[in-house]
């Protein structure tokens, strides 16, 4: 039995040139690779074509690998193999359930470490031009998770953070935007501030949509949008009206 390491690893959120240093060299080396959906072909290809490859995401229509058969999977790899590299969207441990891939590692006594990666949280808006603080209109910034169920399980509080900040990140927040929008605007805020959404960011595709907070959905609706997008909240989001360099706002 081999004793690997597992390395949970940050792939940036889609140009694969935000991918860090460090993951470039543990791909490089990598004799298994067990990788979610939003990881790139071209981050694939910097491992070596004699490299093992699982895919563990969604695929459509089906459901994802659940999380307990990839937590097996991450332990038995490390069985065989010298160098496991758990490669996930963005950084590991922002929505990425690699706390609780650590946790099994920890558990069964497999080395292993952590290699942030950049987020979508962040990287997505600023590929829209929008910073999430600004001295003249935010000071603070909550991440949080549109996913009904959540990634915990723990909801979040929306009338809370309607009150307590001043951008609001959503991730996964496209299937569940229309109720997002109604609890945030019962919980206080104005149904005018600006909202922008950014489908598939700092990729091609990208395509930016700024807005109000009671016009987002009919505008994401109309035009189509589909995860993964990331929806920015407060008064940065108008930002991107002016600050855009990567690809023009889409409205
Ligand atoms: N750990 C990841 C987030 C995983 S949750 C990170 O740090 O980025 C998945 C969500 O991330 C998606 O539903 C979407 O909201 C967001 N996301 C990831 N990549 C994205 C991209 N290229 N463009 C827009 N949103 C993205």
């Amino acid at each position: 039995m081999v004793r690997g390491k597992v390395y949970l690893v940050g792939a940036g959120p889609g140009d694969p040139k935000l991918l860090t240093l460090r993951a470039a060299e543990l791909l490089a080396k990598a004799d298994i690779v067990i990788y979610d959906r939003l990881v790139g072909s071209s981050i694939l290809k910097l491992a070596p074509k004699v490299a093992k490859k699982v895919y563990v995401g969604k695929r459509s229509g089906k459901h994802e690998v659940p999380q307990d058969k990839i937590n097996e999977l991450l332990v038995k790899a490390a069985s065989e193999a010298r160098t496991v590299v758990r490669l996930k969207g963005g950084d590991p441990f922002l929505f990425g359930r690699g706390g609780e891939e650590a946790e099994v590692l920890q558990e069964k006594g497999i080395d292993f470490e952590l290699v942030p990666g950049v987020t979508s949280a962040i990287a997505t808006p600023e590929y829209a031009g929008i910073p999430l603080t600004h001295r003249d209109y935010a000071s603070s910034v909550a991440v949080v998770t549109g996913h009904r169920a959540g990634d915990s399980g723990i909801p979040v509080k929306w009338d809370k953070l309607a009150s307590a900040v001043d951008t609001i990140v959503v991730l996964m927040g496209m299937d569940s935007l229309e109720a997002i929008v109604q609890k945030l605007i019962a919980g206080g805020l104005d149904p005018k501030l600006p909202v922008a959404v950014v489908e598939q960011g700092t990729t091609k595709r990208q395509r930016v949509f700024i807005s109000r907070l009671d016009a987002i959905v009919g505008e994401t609706k109309k035009n189509d949008v589909k995860p993964p997008a990331v929806v920015v909240i407060g008064r940065v989001a108008d930002l991107g009206r002016k600050l855009s360099w990567f690809k023009k706002p889409v409205r």
